[in-house]
This record gives C-alpha cells, sequence and structure tokens, in this order.
C-alpha cells in the first residue's frame, strides 16, 4: 500500500512545485477538460513509475477487455478511461480525476463471479460518467481555484486511502476532505444505480452487485478487515442496499457462467502473488481433497509456481491436465509455451507462438513473447517484420516500441532506436523524457530523409502538447 500513496504525494508535490493551480479558466473554480487531461495524464505518469503496479499483460487486457465491454454499454460509450492495477491485496477501486481507475489485486481475488468484479468496474465507470468528482469540485464555489487544486489532490488521496489522506491534506482542511467524502456517499446511490444498468446491458447478472456487498461483508469479518479503504470511499449505508435491492427486482434472473480466462487471471495473480511456497502447499492440499470452485484456476496456479520454482515434470502435468480437461484458451498456450521456453525448446516455443498468433492475432501476450524470443535467438529481421505487423493496432503501446528500440539497436540503426525510445516515453505519459528521447533521434545522423522529417514533425508534435499543459494560463 505504502509504494502506491507515496505516488499521490509526489504527486500533489508535482502539482503544487509547478503552480498547477494557475492553470485554467479564473473566473469559474471549475477544472477545465484541458486540465482534465493533464491530470489524468500525471496520474498514469506517476503510476506508470510505480513497482506496485502489475504490468502482467495477460492480466491487463483481460481487466481493459472487461472494461470495455462495459464502457460500450454505459453512459458515455465514447469515453476514453484509463485503468490500472494495484499490487495490494486489499478489496478496493477507486476512480479518479481525469478518467482513470485503479483496481486493487485484492478485488480479483476477493470476486467471486466474474459479475461480482464487473459490477465494482461498473460502479466507479459510473462516478467517471457522472463526472462525480469534477463536479463535487466545481460546488466548491467559495473554495478559490487554488484550494480547489489542493482539494483535488486530497480528494485523490483519498480516494486511494483514506487514511493516509487525513495525516496528508496538503494545505486542505481535514474538515473539507470530510465534506468531500460526504458528497461522495451521496453520489453512491447514483453510481450503483447506473452502474447496475450497465451491469445488466453488459449481459452480466445485476445480482453481481448485492453478492459484492457480501463479499465485502465476510472479507471484512475474516480476513482481517481487508475490505475498509473501499468502504470509507464508498461507504455500504442500509439505505443505499435497500435501494439496490428493490432496483435488483426489475431485472429477470440470469445464470451466468463466468469465463475460464477470469479463473485463470485469478489463478495467475495467485502465483504470482504472495509467499509462493505457502500457496503452492494450500494448492496442492485443495486439490487433493478437492476443495475449491474451479480446478483448472487450481491447477493453472500451480503449474505457474512449479515453473517459477523449475520443477518442470510436475509443471508439465498440470499444463496436460488443463489442456486435457479445460476448454482451449490462450493463456493455457502461453502457459505452455512459457514451459518450452524455460526447458530452452525455443525452436518449439516459436512454432506454437506462431500458429497461435493465427488464432489470436491481437493477442498481445503472444506478440511480446514472439518478438522477445526472436530477439534473443538473434532474428532480429523476424522481430520487426512482427512488430510492425502489430504497431497499428497497438498504436499506444509503449512496450511495443520499447521491442522496436531493442531490434534496432541491434541492427545499429540510431535514429530508429531512438525514435521509438521516445514514442515508448510518450505513451508512458512521461513527455519530458519523450522530447529529450526525440531529440537525440534527430542528432542521431544516420536516417534517410523521410525518417528524419517524420521525427522532426513528432517532437514538434510533443513540444506543442506541452506548451498546451504548462502555458494554458
Ligand atoms: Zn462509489
Amino acid at each position: 500500500m505504502r509504494k502506491i500513496l507515496l505516488i499521490f504525494i509526489f504527486f500533489s508535490h508535482f502539482v503544487l512545485a509547478n503552480n498547477l493551480p494557475e492553470l485554467g479558466d479564473y473566473s469559474s473554480s471549475k477544472i477545465s477538460e484541458n486540465d482534465e487531461i493533464f491530470i489524468g495524464r500525471q496520474i498514469l505518469f506517476q503510476v506508470n513509475q510505480s513497482d506496485s503496479i502489475i504490468r502482467d499483460i495477460e492480466i491487463k487486457d483481460y481487466l481493459d477487455l472487461l472494461a470495455r465491454r462495459l464502457i460500450n454499454v454505459s453512459t458515455d460509450p465514447t469515453k476514453r478511461i484509463e485503468f490500472f492495477i494495484v499490487n495490494d491485496s486489499s478489496i478496493n477501486a477507486f476512480a479518479m480525476l481525469g478518467g482513470v481507475i485503479g483496481v486493487h489485486t485484492g478485488l480479483f481475488l476477493a470476486a467471486n463471479s466474474e459479475s461480482e468484479l464487473a459490477s465494482v468496474l461498473s460502479h466507479e465507470i459510473a462516478h467517471i460518467n457522472q463526472k462525480h468528482i469534477s463536479r463535487f469540485l466545481a460546488q466548491q464555489e467559495r473554495a478559490s481555484y487554488q484550494s480547489t487544486f489542493v482539494m483535488a489532490i486530497a480528494l485523490l488521496l483519498a480516494r486511494s486511502n483514506p487514511q493516509l489522506a487525513s495525516t496528508t491534506m496538503a494545505g486542505a482542511s481535514a474538515g473539507s476532505v470530510q465534506g468531500a467524502l460526504d458528497f461522495t456517499r451521496e453520489n453512491e446511490k447514483e453510481a450503483d444505480r447506473v452502474g447496475i444498468q450497465t451491469l445488466n446491458n453488459a449481459g452480466f447478472d445485476v445480482r453481481g452487485a448485492r453478492d459484492f456487498f457480501e463479499t465485502l461483508k465476510k472479507a471484512n469479518q475474516f480476513s482481517g478487515g481487508a475490505a475498509p479503504a473501499f468502504l470509507q470511499t464508498h461507504p455500504i449505508t442500509s439505505s443505499r442496499i435497500n435501494d439496490i435491492e428493490s432496483r435488483l427486482k426489475d431485472f429477470p434472473y440470469k445464470q451466468r457462467i463466468d469465463s475460464q480466462t477470469f479463473h485463470y487471471v485469478k489463478g495467475k495473480l495467485k502465483a504470482l502473488l504472495g509467499d509462493r511456497s505457502d500457496t503452492k502447499n494450500i494448492l496442492e492440499e485443495n486439490i487433493k481433497n478437492k476443495i475449491y470452485i474451479n480446478e483448472g484456476e487450481e491447477r493453472f496456479a500451480l503449474a505457474y509456481i512449479y515453473l517459477m520454482n523449475n520443477e518442470f515434470e510436475k509443471s508439465q502435468e498440470q499444463i496436460q491436465w488443463l489442456f486435457d480437461n479445460q476448454k482451449t484458451n490462450p493463456m493455457t498456450s502461453q502457459l505452455y509455451i512459457n514451459y518450452l521456453t524455460k526447458i530452452k525448446k525455443f525452436t518449439e516455443a516459436k512454432k506454437l507462438y506462431e500458429e497461435n498468433l493465427n488464432y489470436y492475432p491481437s493477442n498481445r501476450s503472444f506478440v511480446y513473447g514472439l518478438a522477445d524470443l526472436y530477439l534473443k535467438t538473434q532474428e532480429t529481421e523476424k522481430a520487426i517484420k512482427l512488430l510492425k505487423k502489430n504497431v497499428r493496432r497497438f498504436s499506444n503501446d509503449p512496450i511495443l516500441y520499447k521491442l522496436f528500440a531493442k531490434g534496432y539497436s541491434n541492427q545499429g540503426k540510431k535514429l530508429l532506436q531512438y525514435e521509438n525510445l521516445a514514442e515508448a516515453a510518450y505513451y508512458n505519459f512521461n513527455l519530458q523524457e519523450a522530447i529529450i528521447r526525440m531529440d537525440l533521434a534527430i542528432k542521431a545522423n544516420d536516417g534517410d530523409f523521410y525518417q528524419k522529417s517524420r521525427v522532426e514533425s513528432r517532437l514538434k508534435q510533443f513540444q506543442r502538447e506541452r506548451q498546451i499543459y504548462t502555458n494554458n494560463k
């Protein structure tokens, strides 16, 4: 928890140090669209620097796809909302200014169904679509613009961690933050109402919303209070529960089977987080005694743990079970390819990657993995060809540009290497770094006319963007 909290302290320092309160329109205490975009980018920039963020592409893609399904049928399908995953075992999710939503790993692991997880996401999406945070700030008429901004920061802190917010107010009084939370309380019902509609539109079981409250209650009782962060930013009152209950009556009963990917994502998180040998013992016991919600989830987790422990035969046994007993799933293929790579069967691994990409051309885990393997085995041409094929589809993916840069570095092509490092920085929301790298690309002097004019115009675009964010007074 600490690390992610520090992010927000740094964020507030950054904002204050850059005199951000002078941004925007003085005459109203409203935060302009530009300011919001800027704040969103700053949050994501800080988030990207953090080592408490889960960057696993399969887990991230699962969340993004699930969220996209919900946003597409929400009140504002065109809204750009960015998600990030915090490595934190407490059950929490929080929406922030600038269209950014953070989700704790604890929420994934606690959710008993995909509908429960989706109910929390659609609630947070509703907070953003209904402009709850910016509307609140705009309502603070008596507050000067400066204190509004300090409030914005305090509110960000409050939403990520209420305990910390109460001790680090960064100039805002405790009372005003309490007010912010009270305001949130008033908005909870609206977010529930809008969120449940979205949940239903997307084909999930709306009862997931009520089930999640039960999950929270149990977590609080049995797991040493894993839920307070969520409860404090999203207070659950009895009138709120009554509201949800009466709303649920409007929707017919819907039996929904969770996707296997939901279970594999949970399995992978189990394997990656916590004490590995403890988890291994628990999983082995669960499988032996047949105590589980989803057998595939347990075996998937165990296969990854064995693989990380270099217990290859045991890992292979679990993978075989998954192939024999579960539907075909790209995550199982990726697991098997990881196994092959680890036992150095590179040719077989590459062949499987290529085959799988024919079936799942937009699967980034395969694209990253194959490009990386090509680079590892000195097939740079092939790596670059694969990346070129995918760069249009994932034009804002920093990892793709980093892989490009590695390939061009192997080939000694300086302009192209720096250009791609600049793009990687840009899509990591680090405009300053992007400008420095693009400048190096221009100075590299080993490109053709077309490449040179491309990097020059891109640099100008970055500089214009910086102007918009810093000179908008
Ligand atoms: Zn809420």
